[in-house]
């Protein structure tokens, strides 16, 4: 099947040393050059086929977001390659990156703080339209807009309110909205509900799985794969009526691998409830289970 996205061995790392001085430091009388680098993203690697969703699940500050904003170029990834419609835009400055930015789109976590508050709605939806062209003239991209603004389930009376005039199920809509105004073929949602109610949460999620079966673009979901040890402990953490999830919740233990000094072997071997002495010793290599399935673990 064809794919809209392909990375490979993916890596993200920023400097926690500030400035030039902060680069060095004493060490027995002498200075010494130190680099403290944060290991945000490690080797990650996956692919997404056109018109499909992929999953991208894990616990706050493993890195997902990171990886999204990476693949996207928003951030310049420091190892690995990005593929996107077959062509590897890694290396590609932000002016060779122009055309794909109507082609990939993002959602954001927090919809309060990725609206503009100076713009109305209808401007924070025409705008884009029109620097990529998606309409000709003003009119025409106003009526694209409504007709976008209906689809996601803001009122056209509401279209010249601003931001703050919303709630935040609705502002998420507005977000959604705007990442749809220059028909894009790849939307990368991060975590579109996390700063939702829940009762509004499954709005939302319909909604997005709806607009996709319309439009027929690609997701990148930061959300799951039911195999990994890793992901076995995240779903056991999901509260439940029964009773019965209290005693299997508590089987994670420990804290999140320092990113600076990543541990030996499995990174999550200090916490893994099925770690074995290897796990300690080598990193586990990828492995096909299913098709198309892959997991990072010795157990398979
Ligand atoms: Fe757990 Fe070992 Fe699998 Fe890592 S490789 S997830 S430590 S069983």
């Amino acid at each position: 099947m064809e794919k809209i996205l392909e990375v490979e061995n993916l890596e993200q790392k920023f400097d926690l040393s500030t400035g030039v001085l902060g680069k060095f430091k004493f060490k027995k009388g002498r200075l010494v050059k130190e680099e403290r680098m944060v290991n945000a993203v490690n080797k990650v690697s996956f692919s997404i086929d056109k018109g499909k969703v992929f999953s991208l699940v894990g616990e706050s500050g493993c890195g997902k977001s990171t990886t999204a904003r990476t693949v996207i170029k928003l951030v310049e990834p420091k190892g690995g390659t990005i593929k996107f419609a077959g062509e590897d835009i890694t290396n590609f400055t932000p002016g060779q990156m122009l055309k794909y930015r109507k082609r990939m789109q993002m959602i954001f976590q927090d919809p309060y703080a990725s609206l503009n508050p100076r713009q109305k709605i209808i401007d924070i939806i025409t705008e884009p339209m029109l620097f990529h062209k998606v309409a000709n003239t003003k009119k025409e991209a106003e009526e694209k807009a409504l007709e976008l603004l209906h689809k996601v389930g803001i009122r056209p009376e509401q279209a010249t309110r601003y931001p703050h005039q919303f709630s935040g199920g609705q502002r998420q809509r507005i977000g959604i909205a705007r990442a749809l105004a220059v028909e894009p073929e790849f939307i990368i949602a991060d975590e579109p509900v996390s700063a939702l109610d829940v009762s509004i949460q499954a709005q939302i999620l319909n909604l997005l799985m709806d607009l996709k079966d319309e439009f027929k673009f690609s997701y990148l979901f930061i959300s799951h794969d039911p195999l990994h040890p890793y992901t076995k402990v995240l779903l056991s953490a999901v509260p439940k009526l029964s009773g019965t999830n209290l005693k299997r919740s508590r089987l994670v233990k420990g804290e999140i691998p320092s990113a600076i000094n990543l541990p030996s072997g499995c990174y999550f071997h200090e916490r893994c409830p099925y770690a074995r002495p290897i796990c300690k010793e080598e990193m586990p290599t990828e492995k096909e289970v299913k098709d198309n399935h892959f997991v990072l673990c010795h157990l398979y």
